[in-house]
């Protein structure tokens, strides 16, 4: 059975991996997490700056999908740039669900929590005849949906018996390459406005004493870097000012870039684990020529070196 590029009738074959009863080899196939009783879901996962969310999209273009975030920060409402939600036109009218829509002044959300929430949208989806796509971030998150029995504290890295029907699509970026991308992802973010963000949400003597507890958004790579920029030189100090600032804005700009490789590296052991250890049949799809011929300055490259390594393998061979 292969994923197809064209849309099949759904009649025949209504989610990309379900059994193509016209297949006289379907009997053959591996197929370890197949229970076709069980509701179907795409799970797109990757460490931070990968390409999940367009892969996502990708998917969704392609077969009747809605997305549902798992970035445990992107949960909240607020700080769109430094947390990287994808922007509005990027969502080529796909819907999003738990994107932004948590208050951030309520805590955090316990995986408990997105669980409920995340199957409430999973049922939902399905029962339009949709298909739900899993948009990766927090692998603690998407281990607490997925589980058959939902375990408070249990390491989610051990096996559990899957409660749905997973397409399981791993992007990853060679390490050089990603750290490159990732660095310059930063820059990019801040060409964005993300310091502008940050001084309106650091702005007020309550928001940076609330940003010292570590809870929901203040969490966001980000916010504990520029707060002590903030506390120190206030809120209209500008990043191209002289003399202390500029030197304190330059340190909270390698900050963010020091601890987003390392969240990129510790999400990356985390997903490799939980094909290893936890036994999750991983489709690891290769964008590291994508994102090179961008680094290299060759941006028009980029969609078909992503469609050819990217795209085109997980919808053809992800899921069989
Ligand atoms: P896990 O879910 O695997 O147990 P975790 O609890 O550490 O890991 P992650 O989703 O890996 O959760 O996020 C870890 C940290 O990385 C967050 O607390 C936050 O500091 C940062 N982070 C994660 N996602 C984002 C984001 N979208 N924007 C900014 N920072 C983020």
């Amino acid at each position: 059975m292969r994923l197809s590029l064209c849309r099949r009738p759904r009649s025949v074959r209504p989610f990309p991996w379900s059994p193509n009863p016209m297949d006289p080899r379907r009997h053959h196939r591996r197929r370890p997490h197949h229970d076709n009783k069980k509701t179907p879901i795409v799970v797109v996962m990757g460490a931070t700056g990968t390409g999940k969310s367009r892969l996502s999209v990708d998917v969704a273009s392609r077969f009747p999908s809605e997305i549902i975030n798992s970035d445990k920060i992107q949960l909240y409402r607020g700080l769109d740039v430094t947390t990287n939600k994808i922007p509005l036109p990027d969502r080529r009218g796909v819907p999003h669900h738990l994107l932004g829509d948590a208050d951030p002044s309520a805590g955090d959300l316990p995986p408990s929590a997105f669980r409920r929430l995340a199957s409430s949208a999973v049922s939902s989806i399905s029962s339009r005849r949709r298909l739900p796509v899993l948009a990766g971030g927090s692998n603690s998150l998407i281990h607490a949906l997925l589980s058959d029995r939902f375990v408070p504290h249990d390491d989610f890295l051990s096996p559990v018996r899957l409660r749905f029907n997973c397409c399981f699509l791993w992007v990853d970026i060679a390490g050089d390459v990603l750290v490159e991308h990732l660095d310059r992802r930063v820059d990019e973010m801040l060409g964005l406005g993300m310091f502008e963000e940050l001084a309106g949400y650091l702005g007020t003597a309550e928001s940076r004493a609330e940003s010292g507890r570590n809870v929901g958004l203040n969490r966001a790579i980000g916010v504990p870097e520029f707060s002590k920029f903030f506390s120190r030189f206030g809120q209209r100090a500008r990043p191209d000012a002289d003399g202390e600032a500029r030197k304190a804005y330059e340190e909270a700009v390698e900050e963010v870039k020091e601890n987003t490789r390392r969240l990129a590296e510790v999400q990356r052991m985390k997903i490799v684990r939980l094909g290893s250890s936890a036994g999750w049949r991983l489709h690891r799809l290769d964008a590291t020529e994508a994102v090179r011929a961008v680094l290299e300055g060759e941006p028009a490259r980029f969609k078909e070196m992503w469609d050819r390594d990217v795209l085109r393998p997980g919808l053809e061979g992800g899921c069989m």
